[in-house]
């Protein structure tokens, strides 16, 4: 059982007088952690102590504060393994995934403890005489609150980006895994000097009397409910927010493509991370000419996934976070069962332990069902034939959000069309994931505002300032 303690000012074990919480293993239900919960007190208390640290960290050379990331990376890299655990522990991804996930944050710090240092402004051109520049400077204060769906590649990416420009952070990870966000936080404060970063646990309370504090960035992964609640906070407070929010991801399976390669990426997309992921293939509209072919070969590929407990290697889907969100899947379901679609395998409630769900697969879905439209956020893949392209494009950029989408096709038009019109952050033609590295897109609609990732979020995480200069009294230098 892990026991978090917060970090305040520098100070470990400060806080938490509001009560605690306890995580419970999604494969078993057994106590995983527990963490103290912030009050509103403690929080302010932190900004304030933040207030204090921030001149001197923004006043540090970038060489210095790159070479603290890189030591920072070393200390996490120091403890993969145990972090790993903890994820598989808190919720319940496989471990081998939470392990990629560990790898994926390391590599996420070193990258911009070598980009930061490097980054320049811009000379401008101006009077003779004159002296003209851009420079980025630190914001100052930020908060960075994250989920728990990736929680160790996510945090690495904000925490890295936005110390390595300067600014002082308050963390604040996801109240289902603060022992990672703990074990994290641990491991980065080695490196940094005190005060640089803090860490506060708790739930989305916590969360929201944070981002309304008079901190100067609010930085934000997670769901669109709680992004448009910090969005509003952050305009009364006057932050800048920056957010990555949900996504409701299509699929297109184009007419001229090989239905059981289809159905494999089709998996692949729906019950990675058991659909816990913010890019996971939340919809699929399947030309009428391969459907059948495709349904039949996703339905053999759901059946044949190996469910059990995240830290059995032999498991390829893993429980979902807990069983709050369980019922929020499996409610998706019934409600689409009860509307006319049918549910070829799984979308049945297993007995015992844990909050497992199987593989689902749904077909004769309709576009307008809260199924596709909304954010399901597990296992499940819900079909929609579709007589064209063009159809399946129309229907595919019908969405509240706008995070990405896929589109699986041997033609190059279909694909350039794809690109062009769909009004998303990120268009995948061919592969569910993957991507060269350093991608960063703008997430539109509700899925967000802002680049999260990237050399951009260096960009998101500074504040340009142009400089004039002239001699006294209109003379020379
Ligand atoms: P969530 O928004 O419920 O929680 C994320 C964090 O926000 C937690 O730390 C939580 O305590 C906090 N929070 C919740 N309500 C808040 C409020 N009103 N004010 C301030 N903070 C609040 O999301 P989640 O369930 O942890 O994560 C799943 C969601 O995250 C999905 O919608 C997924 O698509 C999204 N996600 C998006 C990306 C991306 O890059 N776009 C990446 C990962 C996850």
């Amino acid at each position: 059982m892990y026991t978090v303690a917060q970090l305040i000012g520098g100070v470990w074990g400060a806080g938490g007088d509001e009560g605690e919480l306890v995580v419970h293993d999604p494969a078993d239900g057994s106590p995983v952690s527990s963490a103290p919960v912030a009050t509103a007190d403690v929080i302010g208390k932190a900004v304030d102590a933040a207030r204090e640290t921030e001149p001197e960290w923004a006043s540090t050379p970038p060489a210095e504060r790159a070479a603290a990331l890189h030591r920072a990376a070393d200390a996490v890299e120091a403890i993969t393994d145990e972090l790993a655990a903890a994820v598989t522990a808190e919720m319940g991804k496989p471990l081998a995934d939470a392990r990629g996930g560990v790898e994926a944050g390391i590599g996420t710090l070193r990258q911009y403890a070598e980009l930061a240092p490097v980054r320049g402004g811009r000379t401008l051109h101006g009077g003779h005489h004159a002296i003209d520049f851009m420079v980025p400077q630190p914001h100052g204060v930020v908060a960075v609150i994250t989920p728990w769906n990736d929680p160790v590649a996510v945090s690495c990416g904000l925490l890295g980006a936005a110390l390595v420009t300067g600014n002082v952070v308050l963390y604040k990870p996801s109240e289902r895994t603060p022992a990672t966000g703990w074990l994290l936080a641990k491991a980065l404060d080695e490196a940094l000097p005190p005060g640089v970063l803090s860490l506060l646990t708790g739930g989305a309370e916590t969360g929201a009397t944070l981002a309304a504090q008079p901190v100067d960035v609010v930085a934000h992964v997670g769901s669109t409910a709680a992004g448009r609640a910090i969005a509003a906070a952050a305009a009364r407070t006057g932050a800048k927010a920056l957010l990555e929010n949900g996504g409701s991801d299509p699929l297109i399976v184009d007419g001229d493509v090989d239905p059981v390669w289809a159905a494999q990426e089709a998996a692949l997309g729906a019950f990675a991370n058991a659909g816990q992921i913010c890019v996971a293939v939340e919809r699929i509209y399947a030309h009428r000419d391969v459907a059948e072919d495709f349904v039949a070969a996703l339905v053999e590929r759901a059946t044949q996934l190996r469910t059990g407990p995240g830290r059995d290697p032999a498991t390829e889907l893993g429980p979902l976070v807990d069983r709050r969100h369980r019922d929020h899947v499996h409610g998706q379901v019934t409600a689409a069962a009860a509307q006319g679609a049918r549910v070829l395998t799984g979308g049945t409630l297993p007995t015992g332990p844990g909050a497992f769900y199987p593989a689902t697969v749904v077909a004769d879905c309709r576009h307008d069902m809260p199924l596709v439209r909304d954010e399901t956020f597990g296992p499940v893949a819900p079909v929609v034939v579709v007589d064209s392209f063009t159809e399946a494009l129309r229907c595919a950029a019908d969405s509240p959000y706008g995070l990405a989408a896929t589109v699986l096709t041997g033609s190059m038009s279909h694909a350039h069309r794809a690109w062009r019109e769909l009004p998303v952050g990120t268009v995948k033609v061919n592969a569910v994931f993957g991507g060269a590295p350093g991608g960063a897109a703008h997430p539109r609609r509700a899925s967000g505002q802002g680049f999260g990732y990237g050399p951009e979020l260096l960009d998101e995480f500074s504040a340009m300032k142009a400089v004039h200069i002239e001699a006294p009294g209109g003379g020379h230098w």
